[in-house]
């Protein structure tokens, strides 16, 4: 744990027990501070009572004592508005903070010598992977790397600072907007579409909330920006031009004159201006796809930065184990393969795995996003026959009316069910049943983890015995 002395001997607010707002509150704690821990979901509450906390309903107490509003990412800072504790806290002038503002904060408060090196991840898709990916490639390569923010562990709950440590942070848009002090010594910008935009008041907000990641970046510092879109593109652009940093353009379309690409699975490094071949993606049995060869590439890039020689971030490449609901290959009945994407929940992630399969037994809804399934149209084609589940069932009905064979299910029981069913009626050549549901899970699930566990859980029921698989 990281302690955080900065508030000691003070009256703290924590508002939002989920994994952030716990591990906040004991590291506020263990920093001396008097927390008073709350969350409006009684569930929630008797949770962190379960784990140890104790509560103090921050509605009822006296807000000019408290110094500071810890918030957590999930709760509406802004937009679509202010949560009622944010007016709260404007009203009675408590700032609001986020658990990596106070990390930032206490790596800021050290001697310069003393700071651990912080390389922080972020963009619309792929953040996940190319965390845990960074993450291994400097385990691997002797590095004591912790890994967490947006992804597994929250970064107070990680170990404590230490100069020769380094962080890999998944920084989300949310746990970006609400920070200030952050300085990221690596940072990285993989790739910008619209999503979340109604916490960010818009496409803009959400830009500048992902910009954040290269506040206070210095000279000697490194942001490697994707560049396979027009918003990256011209953010990397931009940057190159007015940033204090040195810029690395990671492309998986395009050969670039200054910096990684993965061009059919070849990684190349131009960042001295004459391309170097390093390996084939090929052999990256955890890295399929366009898309993960930009994680590959901004991965190599960051590693690069640290100054991990070339053959060793490639060997940490080939040797990632990949992540649970990121095109998980989660068992096969009668020549059917199951593949559960569950973290697909946008248009744009659930393309990659279209993408990836030919035969596919596509298994899709949810609560959709604002642009639901027609960007995927061209893919279309790849697609034997979707299976509808969730709020999104008529929309996307609607869309794929007259293109594609549908079913609407209701459950994702019944749609592995239909799906399985027609997939070995057809008798094609290696089908796919493919949950890649282009929304998010809340209105039938707790979370992606937990429509990926289930899905994952249906399809080994279904096996025999001998040839189950763990996640
Ligand atoms: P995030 O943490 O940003 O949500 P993940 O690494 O968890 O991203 O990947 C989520 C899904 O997004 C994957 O299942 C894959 O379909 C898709 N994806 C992963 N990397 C990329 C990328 N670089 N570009 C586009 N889509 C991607």
């Amino acid at each position: 744990m990281i302690p955080i002395t900065e508030y000691a001997g003070r009256d703290v607010a924590v508002f939002g027990l989920g994994r952030t707002g716990l591990s906040a509150a004991k590291a506020l704690k263990a920093g001396g501070a008097r927390v008073h821990a709350w969350d409006d979901n009684e569930d929630i509450r008797n949770k962190a009572e379960a784990a140890g906390m104790t509560l103090s309903d921050i509605n009822k107490r006296d807000w000019q004592t408290f110094a500071a509003l810890v918030l957590s990412p999930g709760i509406p800072y802004k937009f679509p508005q202010p949560h009622r504790i944010v007016r709260m806290a404007e009203m009675t002038g408590v700032p609001v903070v986020g658990d990596m503002e106070l990390f930032a904060r206490a790596v800021q408060s050290l001697p310069e010598r003393g700071r651990p090196k912080i390389i922080g991840i972020t963009g619309t898709n792929g953040k996940s992977t190319t965390t845990a990916l960074i993450g291994h490639i400097l385990k691997q390569a002797g590095r004591d790397a912790r890994i967490g923010g947006n992804i597994g562990t929250g970064v107070l709950d990680l170990a404590a600072l230490h100069a020769n440590a380094v962080y890999v942070l998944e920084l989300s848009s949310y746990q970006l907007d609400l920070v200030k002090s952050l300085h990221c010594d690596v940072a990285v910008l993989l790739n910008m579409s619209p999503d979340h935009l109604d916490r960010h008041g818009g496409m803009e907000g959400y830009q500048a909330a992902k910009m954040r990641i290269f506040q206070n970046q210095q000279k000697g510092d490194v942001a490697i920006v994707g560049f396979d879109d027009v918003i990256t593109q011209s953010i990397a652009i931009g940057l190159a031009g007015h940033g204090p940093g040195r810029v690395v353009h990671a492309s998986s379309t395009y050969t670039l004159g200054r910096g990684v690409s993965a061009i059919d699975g070849r990684l190349y490094d131009n960042q001295s201006g004459k391309a170097e071949l390093i390996g084939n993606l090929a052999d990256c049995p955890s890295l399929p796809g366009k898309h993960n060869h930009q994680n590959a590439a901004a991965a190599y890039a960051a590693c690069r930065a640290l100054g991990i020689e070339q053959q060793v971030i490639m060997a940490g490449l080939k040797s990632f184990p990949g992540l649970p609901h990121r095109l998980e290959a989660v068992g096969e009945v009668d020549g059917v393969r199951f593949v559960n994407d569950s973290k697909a929940t946008n248009a744009q992630a659930a393309e990659q795995a279209l993408r990836a399969f030919k035969n596919v037994y596509w298994i899709a809804g949810g609560v959709p996003k604002a642009e639901g399934i027609e960007p995927l149209e061209s893919l279309f084609p790849n697609v034997a026959k979707a299976y509808l589940i969730g709020d999104a069932e008529n929309a996307f009905a609607a869309t794929l009316k007259g293109k594609v064979a549908l079913q609407k299910c209701g459950t994702l029981e019944k749609a592995v069910e239909a799906a399985l069913r027609d997939a070995r009626a057809a008798g094609e050549d290696d089908p796919v049943v493919l949950l890649s549901p282009a929304c998010a899970s809340f209105d039938q699930f707790h979370d992606f983890e937990h429509r990926g566990d289930v899905f994952r859980s249906i399809v080994q029921a279904m096996m025999p015995n001998e040839i189950r698989v763990t996640a």
